[in-house]
């Protein structure tokens, strides 16, 4: 590859120390990231209209010849204003720029160009302000419009793309072997890079985007294919698979469903491996997978060794805590909290167990597993609500201690397909199905005009005894979190809800009073708890019986199944009541899944079905590296060859050590931190 493609940005004409800055504000540091800063998307100058034509307070593209320039006008604050006549041969319309004398400038008298911006006026009378625009010689008439940042401008950046796009042509490289690119039916790289930035067609961008896709798709499953090999490192704690967990389940109140059982021994065998476990452990919320971590929690502690729970909250760490302890201290497995409320005394006193190995089972925070806090011997690493912990925080674990073993639970389930990928690092189990005897939650959609019935039917439960959650309505941008719980609490005690114990939940609080609430809710001296989303992530109050829904069309399925998972933990009915005035087509169809059916996975399937793997890819949540391209061009299709691709490459050249494979590694490494591959 040459040289001065991966020099400093400012090799470029033009490009000196102070716009050399601002591309390392969008993290751009040479022609090669330069031209990966892909347009989020085009102008087509060949759509121009004759201003008689223009769309009034739209923007749109006109083809006009510049007849006179005006002097600027100095007005007041130091604004210049900068006036151009130009006509498209039959009507007259005034150019518009404000305070870019500059830009101005570059406009001359007599020249034809391609405007691109918001027509203002009336029918006798037009002004384009401020336009975008091209000369009428260029050939190239679809135009990149690129993410900018303050004092770069978009004509700046197709200057220097074009540069930097010269600069490549000159010693063109290509990661993919040719017959990949036959079989796989891509187009060769530089062709995909000149493409996107400058596309001859829509079909040319096109065909340039699914290359970049299938690229970015297939860097990701190769550097996750790599964090896996890596992490098949031996391991000091290969545990003895004549201990048995069998006294533990048999003591359990209840029988392990199948898949239970399955999970139990798929971690369990690998638990008994020279290699470190890294699995994921899927299920909805309330199929039992607290049980399958405290069977591994019993089994490692029975091996001489010990265990952390990390959940992503207090709230959540606590009951993980109360849990625990009721499953495992009748065995003699010793456990304990360790959180960031308690006092420095006691963290000290716990952190003194955990040196010395009197704490069998550690449950707290992410905390747990920071550097001041030392184990005898840590030997397995839990972490709940996988989706909240990324990537990077995955490979930071296999570093503590001697490569433990790593089970990750996720209460959203995923399809395997999507799974496969995302987690490609990791081996999966799921319990696919909920302990026998629950009675399924009864949903219903209604409009807000049902609202006070619905209520009426929220008060009829907590007449019997039962409690419920509202989450609050959606939060205007003008109101704070805090204003806008507060004044729906104070509308619902005069009204809805009036008589009924009530009290807040939101993000605002901190953890100490988070915790305070919740637990005045579990001891029932709250009935109705008005929250935001923090309720979301597993709660478990089994006498919680309702829960209502307000503005439900602003949640997508997954988010929708997770709320409603925090009823239907207990012996009764439960309900869920989802408030919404939304009529757009997804919307009902989201309502009617919700309404229809209670497996995850079959919403998480419906989910990736309406919104397509892009959207997944676009939301922070997965915690995978940022994708710049696939979030929004890939689809189902193009993921599966990329991740067939990945096998091929993988199967040929493991750790991508060939010399035709140095450029694809190269890419890999950057996508990915280099640390977690390396
Ligand atoms: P998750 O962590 O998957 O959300 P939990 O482990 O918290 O689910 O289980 C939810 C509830 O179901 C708990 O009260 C738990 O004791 C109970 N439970 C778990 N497994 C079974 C089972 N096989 N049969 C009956 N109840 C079960
Ligand atoms: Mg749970």
């Amino acid at each position: 590859m040459p040289a001065n493609l991966f020099s400093e940005i400012e090799y470029l004409k033009g490009v000196g120390k102070a716009r050399g800055e601002k591309y390392r504000k969008l993290g751009i540091n040479s022609p090669y990231e330069l031209i990966y800063h892909i347009p989020r998307a085009y102008l087509d100058f060949r759509t121009h209209v004759p201003v008689a034509q223009a769309v009034l307070n739209e923007y749109n593209v006109l083809k006009l010849t510049v007849f006179r320039k005006l002097p600027p006008q100095r007005i007041r604050g130091g604004l210049v204003i900068c006036k151009a006549a130009a006509s498209d041969g039959i009507n007259d319309i005034l150019i518009v720029v404000y305070n870019n004398v500059y830009y101005f400038q570059a406009l001359k008298e007599g020249g034809t160009y391609y405007m691109y911006g918001k027509v203002t006026g009336n029918f006798l009378r037009k002004e384009i302000s401020s336009p975008v625009y091209i000369s009428a010689e260029q050939t190239v008439l679809i135009q990149p419009v690129y993410h900018l940042t303050q004092g770069l401008s978009v004509n700046m950046v197709r200057n220097n793309m074009r540069q930097a796009l010269d600069l490549m042509h000159k010693e063109p490289f290509e990661t993919l072997p040719g017959d990949i690119l036959r079989r796989y039916e891509l187009c060769p790289l530089m062709d995909a890079l000149e493409n996107i930035h400058f596309p001859s067609s829509d079909m040319a961008a096109e065909t340039a985007r699914r290359r970049l896709a299938f690229d970015e798709l297939l860097k990701l499953q190769l550097g996750m294919s790599m964090m896996k090999t890596r992490s098949r490192r031996t391991t000091a704690c290969k545990m003895d698979p004549s201990v048995s967990a069998v006294p533990f389940i048999e003591g359990l109140p209840f029988e392990l469903t199948g898949d239970q059982e399955k999970a139990v021994s798929e971690i369990i065998s690998d638990l008994c491996k020279d290699v470190p476990m890294n699995r994921l452990l899927q299920g909805d919320v309330g199929s039992g997978k607290t049980a399958v971590a405290a069977a591994a929690c019993y089994f490692t502690a029975k091996n001489g060794a010990q265990a952390a729970l990390m959940a992503p909250t207090e709230i959540l760490a606590a009951q993980h805590y109360r849990t625990l302890s009721g499953f495992l201290e009748p065995f003699g497995v010793r456990v304990c909290l360790l959180t960031g409320s308690l006092t420095a005394k006691k963290k000290a006193a716990l952190r003194e167990q955990i040196a010395s190995g009197e704490a069998d089972v550690i449950v707290g925070t992410h905390a747990i597993i920071q550097k001041d806090v030392e184990y005898r011997r840590l030997a397995l690493v839990i972490t709940d609500e996988q989706h909240r912990f990324g990537v990077a925080q995955r490979a930071a674990l296999a570093e503590k201690g001697d490569s433990p073993h790593k089970l990750v639970m996720s209460a959203t389930p995923i399809p395997r397909t999507l799974a496969l990928i995302i987690y490609g690092d990791l081996d999966i189990s799921a319990i696919t199905q909920l302990p026998a005897g629950r009675k399924p939650i009864k949903t219903y959609a209604v409009t807000g005009k049902l609202r006070s019935r619905a209520f009426g039917f929220v008060r009829e439960r907590i007449a019997e005894g039962r409690q419920a959650y509202v989450v609050c309505p959606m939060i205007e941008e003008s109101e704070s979190e805090l204003f806008a719980v507060k004044t729906y609490a104070e509308n619902a005690a005069s009204g809805d809800l009036k008589g009924c114990t009530m009290a807040l939940l939101h993000g605002k609080m901190s953890a100490a009073e988070k915790d305070r609430t919740m637990k005045r809710f579990r001891d029932g001296e709250i009935q109705v708890l008005i929250c935001t989303t923090v309720v979301e992530v597993g709660v478990d109050v089994p006498n919680a019986a309702v829960m209502v829904i307000e503005n439900a069309e602003r949640f997508g399925l997954s988010q929708l199944h997770q709320l409603r998972g925090r009823v239907g933990r207990g012996e009764y009915e439960s309900s869920c009541i989802l408030i919404t005035d939304n009529t757009s087509e997804d919307c009902v169809k989201r309502m009617k899944i919700m309404s229809s059916t209670a497996d995850g996975f079959k919403i998480s399937e419906e989910d990736l079905k309406m919104r397509g793997p892009g959207d997944f890819f676009g939301s922070a949540q997965h915690g995978l590296p940022p994708l710049k391209i696939a979030d929004i061009a890939c689809n189902m299709e193009l993921m599966t060859k990329a991740q067939n691709c990945a096998r091929e490459l993988l199967s040929a050249d493991p750790e991508l050590k060939r010399p035709e494979n140095a450029a694809l590694k190269m890419d890999v490494m950057r996508l990915f931190n280099k640390d977690i591959i390396g």
